[in-house]
């Protein structure tokens, strides 16, 4: 086993992990930027290195400070969370050659794996159904013109994805060809800006399809393992709110056809470590979409019906090449539901009660009395329920949320209990695009939650 290891994020995330290490005796080493000081991550790991100030830019993008605060800690592993740095072949390749060890399935799987369009071709020669799409539009008159042929023949609506895109981030619907050329020259600038590579493509556009993904975790000897699928159809401009597992909205046999299209591709990969593969869900068809390689925000609905934790398999399977539980279809229990509480804006906590009692999960770096910056993502805190079956958890999801008092900051609580106990949802019948329109249809009707 590892002895130590240094965790590459901040926030939530960065406290995850830290409690797995502690379970499994690894010391663990943090890092903040100076208007993380204060943050829980860095109160509960043994140690925690400074590495610059608040911009991410300059702090927890920073792949050399990253390394080298590892290294002077004498830590032998990076554990790169989510978001940040989590899917980033360089820093992934960067740790290895400095002789550490990176929780991942390697610098040359991610690289793969982040680009859509080579995701998307190596899921085709695997004979996984994928949306009708192109490959990377070339950015001159022809290749325009080749695009708008394709976008006529697959049908309008069509949506531009950067191929280096991710986080819901990149993407540009587009109804009618007269609009292609121009959108696809503002999603190549934005592409560029944000993703450092202008490569854009198109797909066909469903208008309401289900978000459906499979949990994998894989030691990378040949065990490769699903922990079933999460259900992220709850959505607001393609952000996820609210996950849960199993989903209400496949079969069984389709459940079994996309875990027996999954499987050959992370054997192929020698994948190692946890990944998720993502799905669009229309009727009876499925469509993959990508593979995210890093332990993704909504885990825990997977660990709560399969009982596993996802963190600590990560770490043996990447440090050890070995895992604790077997491989296929893991046998799954209950029901679980994940409602993600985001803050609304910046602040200070000045009061906090969170829910506990049967079933209930709060993951979260938030403390009476702690910042809440506005320099990050706006994730606070998760709560994570499980019970028997769908209706039971819902009612107690109801009742979490009832539990949870934040002061000091805004937050998106109340808006999660509308949506919990609005008949859509408890219906279980809805697409993606479900949230926003009923969001407004509440506002139209003068009863906006
Ligand atoms: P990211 O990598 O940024 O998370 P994804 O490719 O995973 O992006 O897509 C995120 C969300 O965008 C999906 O859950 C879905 O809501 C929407 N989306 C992506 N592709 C399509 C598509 N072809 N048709 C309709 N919606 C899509």
């Amino acid at each position: 086993m590892i002895k130590r290891l240094l965790i590459a994020n901040r926030g939530e995330i960065a406290v995850r992990i830290i409690r797995s290490c502690r379970e499994m005796g690894i010391e663990t080493v943090a890092v903040y930027s100076t208007a993380d000081r204060n943050s829980l991550h860095v109160r509960l790991a043994g140690r925690a290195v400074c590495i610059g100030p608040p911009a991410p830019a300059k702090s927890y993008l920073v792949k050399e400070n990253l390394v080298m605060a590892a290294l002077h800690t004498g830590c032998e592993a990076i554990h790169p969370g989510a978001g940040f740095l989590s899917e980033n072949a360089e820093f992934a390749r960067f740790a290895e050659e400095a002789g550490l060890v990176f929780i991942g399935p390697g610098a040359e799987v991610i690289e793969l794996l982040g680009d859509k369009v080579r995701a998307r071709e190596a899921a085709k020669r695997y004979g996984l159904p994928v949306t009708p799409g192109t490959g990377v539009v070339a950015p001159d008159p022809a290749g325009s013109r080749a695009a708008e042929e394709a976008a006529l023949s697959m049908g309008f609506p069509v949506i531009i994805k950067a191929a280096a895109g991710g986080g819901g981030r990149g993407m540009r619907i587009v109804r009618r060809p007269e609009d292609l050329a121009e959108n696809l020259s503002i999603a190549r600038a934005e592409a560029e800006a944000n993703f450092a590579c202008g490569d854009v493509f198109i797909e066909k556009y469903l208008e309401n399809p289900r978000h459906v993904e499979l949990q994998i975790l894989a030691d990378g000897q040949g065990t490769t393992a699903v922990l079933g699928e999460r259900d992220c159809t709850v959505q607001n401009n393609h952000q996820k709110l609210i996950e849960e597992s199993p989903s209400p909205g496949i079969t069984e046999d389709m459940r079994n056809t996309m875990i027996s299209g999954a499987l050959p591709v992370f054997r192929e990969l020698q994948y190692r470590g946890a990944g998720t593969m993502e799905f669009l869900v229309e009727k009876d068809s499925f469509y993959f979409m990508e593979v995210n390689p890093r332990i993704q925000v909504e885990h825990p609905v997977s660990e709560a019906v399969s009982g596993v934790d996802i963190v600590r398999q990560q770490i043996l399977s990447c440090t050890e090449g070995r895992m604790e539980t077997g491989g296929g279809l893991l046998p799954l229990s209950g029901w679980a539901l994940e409602c993600r509480i985001n803050a609304l804006g910046p602040g200070t906590v000045t009061r906090l009660e969170v829910p506990g009692g049967p079933g209930v999960r709060f993951d979260s770096y938030l403390y009476q009395g702690c910042a809440v910056s506005p320099h990050y993502d706006s994730l606070a805190a998760k709560i994570i329920v499980h019970g028997p079956d769908r209706q039971a958890t819902l009612a107690r999801m109801d009742r979490a949320l009832g539990e949870l008092r934040i002061e000091g900051i805004q937050t998106n609580a109340g808006r999660q209990r509308w949506i919990v106990n609005h008949p859509v949802f408890t219906q279980g019948v809805f697409g993606v695009s479900w949230y926003a329109q009923a969001l407004q249809a509440a506002g139209e009707a003068g009863t906006p939650p």
